[in-house]
């Protein structure tokens, strides 16, 4: 039967008591991960969000009924322990931070019994993830999880401090609103009041959180909640957090200095990693030519390299032709790895066919001097040599390369670094690499519309030097635009924005929106735009992947407290669902297919 706190305090939580408190009465709350009945001693390990302390219940240190009590605790009952603080009397736990001491308790009482839970409550568990998520609130009881949301507590209260030191104001951002330009699908909510009408949750602050600098709040901060509808795509949440900002009166290197600045201070406060400042520039180009990547991990090397000119006049078709096609040749050295099996190299061949590539053409040079190339037949012996030596390849190495248009060259390329990498075990997680990718290009050109379209968001600044080819080459346009990027995950991107109306409107021209249709979306922020806008520029971060990469985790389903699967559904909670049809008549809303 569960009892009362009848007045019972609780000292301190398990893993705040240490040596020092040895002889010391203190009361203890938590729940049972373990107990032990070893005849006239029982051992039970207490459990709360600080860790664990061992409890010992002995025969005469303890009353009669409180023995027998302790005899029939059971995994995940909730009690409250009075105990006096002891040296261990067995074996000290060197993995506990309370391993050298133990409570023996005087007084018990049994606050709420458990049912046998549906897994095991541990770390590091091994239970399938659907059944720990149909149970979230037992799963969060892991001590994993609880370190990784305290962790993330962490982090937003540092940032908060941070941001307002740094004369940040925080301001929300309504959550119904009309749709954002980030690009994807928007969460739509009726309204009952305008019936047919809705409102989108927000993709992000940003129209928002411009035209707080219009009205003049100079710097603004949020810990913002974010609502994006795209496809099935592991690790991604339909909602997730951003820590988003913008400022007034600055340029790119103002925005990138504020940050470096909180990330070495996060970095520093919760890891004790330093993290060396100004953080390393990359320009857009460069990462793609040399890593194949807008998001480069930078742990390790293996460089891509431009042989295109090398093998121009070679006898191999698949290289003339892409490059005839205006496409580039371009390889990997992954070092000393030329006595990779062929099946190893099959499966690489594959693997690179999922990026797009139509093949993977490899020189394979063996210690011995020897060599063998999936396209030997094709190439001279100087030929060959030539390419080789362009490659820097020695004896035992493996030459990778790929031939075809640049984009899908680096994607390909970009992706089998990596995969080459997980297979050497070179991504070591206690390595911090960060690197700030400026000059992303204004515009990608997209097949299926037919037209440029932004590749960050319609307001990001063209760098000033290439105003002149908005008119001409719009797809050799840089923009003003920059993104934070942590060991090959992009923590965070954002942009100078544009503030002058005649550069606007021919972004919107080149995005092939007419004035009237602009007018139509983002109206209200043109017309404030009218009235006094201040040079701006911000930032995003995914709060979600950067506490997941603090933590060492690779889901960020481990960092959300109540996180979705895949498909956009919450298990617990079994979300989405139908409802009532009063509930739809209200809303005037008719459904189409039964739900
Ligand atoms: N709103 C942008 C995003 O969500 C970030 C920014 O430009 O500040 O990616």
């Amino acid at each position: 039967m569960a009892e009362t706190m009848q007045g019972l305090k609780r000292s301190a939580r398990c893993a705040e008591i240490g040596k020092e408190s040895i002889g010391r009465e203190v009361t203890l709350m938590g729940w049972v991960q373990k107990s032990r009945n070893k005849g006239g001693i029982v051992f039970v390990d207490l459990r709360d969000r600080s860790g664990v302390m061992q409890l010992i219940f002995e025969n005469g240190s303890i009353d009669e009924e409180g023995f027998e009590k302790a005899g029939k605790l059971r995994s995940e009952f909730v009690i409250a322990a009075v105990g006096i603080v002891e040296a261990r009397s067995g074996a000290v736990n060197p993995n506990l931070p309370t391993g050298e001491i133990e409570l023996r308790v005087h007084k018990l009482r049994v606050l709420a019994e458990s049912e046998t839970p549906p897994f095991p409550i541990e770390e590091d568990s091994r239970t399938k993830e659907e059944l720990r998520l149909k149970h979230r609130y037992l799963d969060l009881r892991r001590p994993d999880l609880q370190r990784n949301l305290m962790m993330r507590s962490r982090v937003t209260a540092l940032t908060r401090n941070f941001f307002t030191e740094e004369g940040f104001l925080e301001i929300e951002t309504p959550m119904l609103m009309k749709s954002t330009p980030e690009g994807a699908r928007d969460y739509l909510v009726p309204s009952r009041v305008h019936p047919g009408s809705f409102y989108a949750l927000p993709q992000s602050p940003q129209i928002y959180k411009q035209l707080l600098m219009c009205s003049g709040y100079d710097r603004y901060f949020q810990i913002a909640r974010c609502f994006r509808d795209e496809d099935l795509r592991a690790d991604r949440q339909p909602e997730f957090t951003q820590i988003d900002l913008e400022m007034s009166f600055v340029d790119v290197d103002d925005v990138i200095d504020v940050n470096e600045r909180l990330l070495a201070r996060l970095f520093r406060e919760i890891l004790g990693v330093e993290v060396s400042l100004p953080i390393q520039r990359m320009t857009w180009k460069e990462a793609m030519e040399r890593f194949g990547s807008d998001k480069p991990d930078l742990r390790f090397g293996m460089e891509l390299r431009d042989v295109t000119d090398v093998v121009r006049g070679c006898g191999f078709g698949v290289f003339t032709g892409a490059i005839e096609q205006g496409g580039s040749v371009r390889g990997i050295n992954a070092e000393g790895l030329g006595a990779m099996p062929r099946k190893k190299i099959d499966k690489l061949v594959s693997f690179a066919k999922e990026f797009g590539a139509k093949g993977l053409a490899y020189v394979a040079l063996a210690e011995d001097g020897s060599r063998k190339a999936s396209f030997a037949k094709f190439m001279s012996e100087e030929e060959m040599d030539a390419l080789i030596k362009a490659m820097d390849g020695k004896a035992g190495d493996l030459l990778l390369f790929a031939a075809d248009q640049d984009k899908v060259v680096f994607d390909v390329l970009g992706n089998l670094r990596l995969e080459l990498a997980r297979g050497q075990e070179l991504l070591d997680k206690d390595v911090y690499r960060f690197v700030w990718i400026t000059e992303f290009p204004l515009l990608e050109w997209s097949e299926e519309e037919e037209r440029y379209t932004a590749m960050h968001h319609p307001f990001t600044m063209p760098m000033e030097e290439d105003l002149g080819l908005l008119d001409t080459e719009p797809g050799k346009v840089r923009a003003k635009a920059y993104d934070i990027v942590l060991n090959g995950t992009e923590l965070g991107g954002g942009s100078v924005r544009i503030h002058q109306d005649h550069i606007q409107e021919k972004m919107f021209q080149v995005l092939g929106f007419s004035m009237e249709e602009a007018h139509e979306q983002f109206g209200f922020l043109l017309q404030a735009f009218r009235y006094g806008v201040p040079p701006h520029a911000g930032l995003a971060y995914g709060l979600d992947r950067l506490v997941m990469l603090m933590a060492g985790e690779d889901s960020i389903r481990d960092v959300i407290a109540f996180p979705k699967m895949k498909d956009a559904s919450d298990l617990m909670a079994e979300a989405p669902g139908p409802v009532s049809s009063r509930q739809l008549e209200e809303l005037q809303i008719a459904l189409t297919t039964e739900g």
